[in-house]
């Protein structure tokens, strides 16, 4: 039922950016309208780029604590899509990218393994750090090489094993073992398991090389994600970030023979002639290839990107949690004025917005939609997470993982085996002493992104509802003729609105 205009509280989306105030998330509500549907039924399905649609809004920011292949798959598997970090080589690169193209559900593809001179202590410090203890013992102590045994938990707690205990004499040796041949089907190595009755099944190829590894407990919690973001090849679907100097077009090469679906121009100030060439570049050379260029947080900016052939705009700087852009540099933007100034010019040409940074919970999120928004890229949202790359740690207990910006000096100074390649802070060779724009911190164990995904999901079609829309296409249509109405709060409405009054409580989300 709609609502007469003359009874249109609240103000109107242009209205409320009118004074020019920079507004953030916070600082501004959206009120109820009427709903005639149920919450489930809310359709999420949402443009990523002019060519790209996800069945979610949901992207994962291409930092090295966020997005390699786990959590890639994870977000394409939940209907978003993950963008693949750039500080490493590009073959590193590639290689996840072409993890996440070939993932098969159910299957391990990078197991863990050990080799027999490894002892019952390193697999108990790998239990508490990566929290199962089935280890497959392979000839080097590396997926590829061949299968010698199996440890699980029930071989390491024996009384007889101490802590400097090889594996080699506690181990399933190969003779006993059950395997199943690479190319097996999940559902014939689900009944391989069931017969045998075993927790872990090796995938070997025919010189008894490890390939993979099957887990009965993923099977047996194994769900179908009818929702996955997938190719015409029913190949998940993959973004990669890269910079835009000279190399980066070597880079580029090589994902692109990975199957790349989506590259992401990574620069947080993206209204440059690199840019711009390096979006022609990708255009010409690749013109299935969908480019998402930025980051840009004026019209001005998006204009030019647009213009240069630009199939989405990433919209943020300065706003996300590890930031100091605005600190340091005195530029940016507070972010919803951002999405709504770059969103509204951008939407006349088609080109959808993905409005990065800042995401706290899911009430921003539906705010950066209804501000224009096509989709959300997180970051510390999703970090912490089982899927983010790094491993747990302990500080006074609290389980944690290492989550930094892309531009703090130990990302940028980072050595290790995956390689370093961060541009996105530094505009030359020249740029000899670096200028940090993030901070390196960390963020306590969230679990796995498969649930808190769906969580973000149900929350959001909730919140569709209170609206009154059943669906993001309806959402924004009622946005361009200002159904949908805001209200700004003050500084007492925004203490109103969140807990007050309360001696102690708990805050469980889901
Ligand atoms: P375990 O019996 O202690 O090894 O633990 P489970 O088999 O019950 O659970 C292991 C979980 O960790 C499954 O969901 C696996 O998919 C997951 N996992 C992720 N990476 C690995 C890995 O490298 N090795 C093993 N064994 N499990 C992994
Ligand atoms: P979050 O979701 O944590 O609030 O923000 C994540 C976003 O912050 C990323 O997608 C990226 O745009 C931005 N970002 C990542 N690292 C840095 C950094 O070191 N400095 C700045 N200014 N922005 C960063």
């Amino acid at each position: 039922m709609n609502c007469p205009p003359e009874l249109r509280d609240g103000l109107s989306r242009r209205e409320l950016f009118q004074q020019c105030d920079g507004l953030t998330y916070n600082d501004f509500l959206v009120l109820p309208g009427f709903i005639d549907f149920t919450a489930d039924s809310v359709e999420l399905s949402t443009p990523l780029t002019k060519k790209v649609q996800l069945k979610t809004p949901f992207v994962s920011s291409p930092m090295d604590t966020v997005t390699e292949a786990e959590m890639a798959i994870a977000m394409a598997l939940c209907g978003g899509i993950g963008i693949i970090h750039h500080n490493c080589t590009p073959e590193y690169q590639g290689n996840e990218v072409h993890k996440v193209k070939n993932y098969k559900h159910g299957f391990i593809r990078d197991p863990w393994c050990l080799s027999k001179e490894h002892t019952v202590g390193d697999v108990w410090d790998l239990k508490k750090k990566n929290g199962f203890s089935g280890y497959p013992i392979t000839e080097n102590g590396k997926l590829g090489s061949k299968l010698l045994g199996i440890v699980t938990t029930r071989d390491v707690d024996i009384s007889s094993a101490n802590t400097s205990t090889k594996l080699e004499t506690v181990m399933t040796p190969f003779k006993d073992i059950v395997a199943a041949q690479n190319g097996v089907t999940l559902q014939e190595a689900n009944e391989i398991l069931e017969r045998s009755k075993k927790g872990k099944l090796p995938i070997i190829n025919e010189k008894n090389e490890l390939v993979a590894l099957i887990a009965r407990t993923d099977i047996k919690k194994s769900r179908n994600y009818p929702r996955a973001s997938k190719d015409g090849n029913k190949q998940l679907l993959v973004g990669a970030a890269i910079g835009t100097r000279k190399e980066d077009r070597e880079r580029l090469k090589i994902l692109v023979e990975n199957g790349v679906d989506v590259i992401v121009l990574d620069s947080s100030q993206g209204n440059s002639s690199f840019q711009i060439d390096m979006v022609k570049f990708i255009k010409s050379t690749y013109p299935v290839l969908q480019v998402i260029a930025g980051n840009v947080v004026t019209r001005g900016q998006a204009k030019n990107l647009i213009d240069a052939g630009a199939d989405g705009l990433r919209v943020g700087m300065g706003s996300g949690s590890i930031c100091i852009t605005q600190e340091v540099m005195a530029c940016g933007c507070p972010q919803a004025t951002a999405v709504y100034q770059v969103s509204s010019y951008a939407s006349k040409f088609g080109v959808p917005v993905i409005a990065d940074g800042g995401i706290q919970n899911v009430g921003h999120i539906i705010k950066a939609l209804c501000l224009g928004a096509s989709t959300v890229m997180m970051g510390s949202l999703l970090a912490g997470t089982t899927e983010a790359p790094g491993e747990y740690f302990y500080k006074n207990d609290i389980r944690l993982k290492k989550y930094r910006g892309m531009g703090s000096l130990d990302a940028m100074e980072k050595q290790d085996a995956k390689g370093s390649a961060m541009s996105r802070y530094f505009h030359s060779d020249m740029d000899k002493l670096k200028v940090a724009q993030g901070v390196s911190g960390c963020i306590v164990d969230k679990g796995s992104v498969l649930a808190f995904l769906p969580y973000l999901e149900c929350g959001l079609q909730h919140s569709c509802q209170d609206i009154g829309c059943n669906s993001l296409q309806q959402l924004s249509e009622r946005i361009q003729n200002d159904e949908v109405r805001f209200m700004k709060r003050t500084h007492s409405a925004q203490l109103e609105g969140n807990v007050h009054g309360l001696f102690s409580y708990e805050k469980r989300l889901f």
